[in-house]
């Protein structure tokens, strides 16, 4: 059944990115359309976007219209923008004083009013367009104020009459936890009940929290984190909200095969599936010569590769140890892509100049050297503290290069250890959050990477799997079914 879908979101691959939740609202919105389904997509006119090649259309409908957030009063207008790389199309939020500044996110005092305004602008934009959603679907603590919303503020409306809301976790250490006095911000002084009174008592509002407790159904992005966030070791202070609720659906993100394949990569000089690998190891000649590495010895030295932010979470802190210690043991050649906290940024920089004819840090942003990477690296490392999901593993599969990955969260759902005995598994798992545990991870790899057979049989098993939206949005369209088939008319 085609179902009517009003997907809103703070990030939307290319368009505007800092993390994954940019690739799976991509992603998602293009593999729901070709499903059949009407989605309209709703994210922030971002300065930053370069309209001019989006065959950008202000809808008719949709132009100057007002909203109150606490009292003050904004306008906002709708332009339907062309998705790049696809049919698809989008609704950009235009709002110059909330949306044009430096980055997506920022820190001043407003913060949160502007992903405020995003969400009324999905609710008013289907009302005037005479939208009613099957589908609310909101993302991360940006626009949870959505199923929050259509409990309250927007209950009035029957076009909402019998719209569910979903809620999809990408990442649960951001919260949007604000001070009490934007209560007025979100529901006028007669609706505040409906906050959440413990946050309140303990002077906060937790935007978050907020949307756990009113959507009709929270997914996160793997089986695991679903897991994991119950407890308190990943659960980041909502274990208890999350487990007073039936269930979380894990439902792992996808890839996006048409950017990410190195049969026809835009970004790479040459292509290859898993019987030219020899075209692989050119590209890995190419890489070294790019970021300035030594190609000399490269066949039998190893190329481990890293694309991250540089964040506590991405499990950095185990590398301070592990890394200096298996470049003094080990002959092999690193290249990191990140940029963020500055004790990270200088820890690879440190390293960077102690080796400067081995190890390379590409301090930025750069979708381009991230696609080379994965295609010219043997290895990939993620040692992630927690990881909702995780997208670079998915990509150094379809890549052959064998990913090095903690056993938590998504990295546990797609990366199996290689077992030498059945020839099974697609990459080295470790499974301790600690320094060892990276270290016995590198050097199992390393010793691997000598033995050629078992080497080309666990590239050549990463290969073959298929991590493809095609099989995941399935899991989404059992969602939305599941709830439009339970939604009569809204309490
Ligand atoms: P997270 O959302 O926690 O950052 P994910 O693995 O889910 O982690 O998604 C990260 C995405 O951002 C991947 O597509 C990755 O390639 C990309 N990325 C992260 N850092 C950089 C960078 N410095 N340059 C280019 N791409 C990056």
């Amino acid at each position: 059944m085609s179902l009517k879908i009003c997907f809103v979101t703070a990030e939307l691959a290319p368009l505007a990115k800092a993390g994954g939740l940019a690739d799976v609202s991509g992603a998602l919105l293009k593999s729901l359309l070709a499903r059949g389904h009407d989605v309209r997509l709703f994210m922030p006119a971002y300065g930053s976007i370069d309209l001019t090649k989006l065959d950008a259309q202000p809808v008719g409908a949709l132009q100057n219209l007002p909203v109150t957030i606490g009292g003050q009063d904004v306008s906002f207008s709708v332009l339907s923008v062309q998705v790049p790389n696809s049919t698809a199309r989008a609704y950009l939020v235009d709002c110059p004083q909330y949306f044009h500044r430096a980055g997506i996110y920022g820190n001043a005092a407003d913060e949160h009013r502007r992903f405020l305004l995003l969400t009324h602008a999905a609710f008013i934009s289907c009302q005037h367009l005479s939208f009613a959603p099957d589908i609310l679907h909101c993302n991360d603590w940006h626009t949870a104020a959505g199923p929050l919303w259509l409990r309250t503020l927007y209950q009035w409306d029957g076009l909402f009459e019998h719209t569910r809301s979903v809620l999809t976790i990408h990442n649960i250490g951001y919260q949007g936890v604000f001070a009490p006095t934007i209560a007025d911000d979100l529901l006028p002084p007669h609706m505040h009940p409906a906050l959440h009174q413990d946050d309140l008592r303990a002077g906060q509002i937790n935007l978050l929290r907020l949307g756990l407790v009113y959507a009709d159904m929270i997914t996160t992005v793997s089986p695991t984190y679903a897991r994991e966030i119950m407890t308190p070791q990943y659960g980041h202070g909502m274990e208890s909200t999350l487990s007073s609720r039936l269930n979380v659906v894990g439902i792992l993100n996808g890839v996006d095969y048409d950017e990410w394949d190195p049969r026809h990569d835009r970004y790479l000089p040459l292509h290859y599936g898993a019987n030219k690998l020899g075209t692989k190891a050119k590209l890995k000649e190419l890489l070294l010569e790019r970021v300035g590495l030594e190609p000399a010895a490269a066949a039998r030295r190893p190329l481990i590769g890293m694309v991250t932010r540089l964040a506590e979470q991405k499990g950095i802190d185990l590398l301070f140890d592990a890394l200096p210690a298996t470049l003094a043991e080990r002959d092999f050649n690193l290249v990191v892509l990140g940029a963020g906290e500055s004790r990270y940024e200088h820890f690879f920089q440190e390293l960077q100049q102690q080796y400067p004819a081995r190890v390379k840090h590409a301090r930025g942003y750069s979708e381009e050297l991230s696609h080379w990477i994965e295609a010219g690296s043997d290895m990939f490392l993620m040692p992630s503290r927690y990881e909702p999901c995780g997208l670079n593993q998915l990509y150094s599969l379809r890549y052959g290069t064998v990913p090095i990955v903690r056993r938590t969260g998504g990295l546990a759902d797609s990366v199996e250890h290689f077992d030498f005995v059945t020839g099974t598994g697609t990459g080295i798992v470790f499974n301790d959050y600690d320094a060892d545990g990276v270290r016995w991870a590198l050097n199992t790899a390393m010793d691997l990477y000598q033995q050629k057979s078992h080497w080309r049989r666990l590239v050549q098993n990463g290969m073959a799997k298929d991590f493809s939206w095609q099989h995941q949005v399935g899991e989404y369209e059992r969602v939305y079914q599941q709830l439009v088939d339970s939604a009569g008319p809204r309490a």
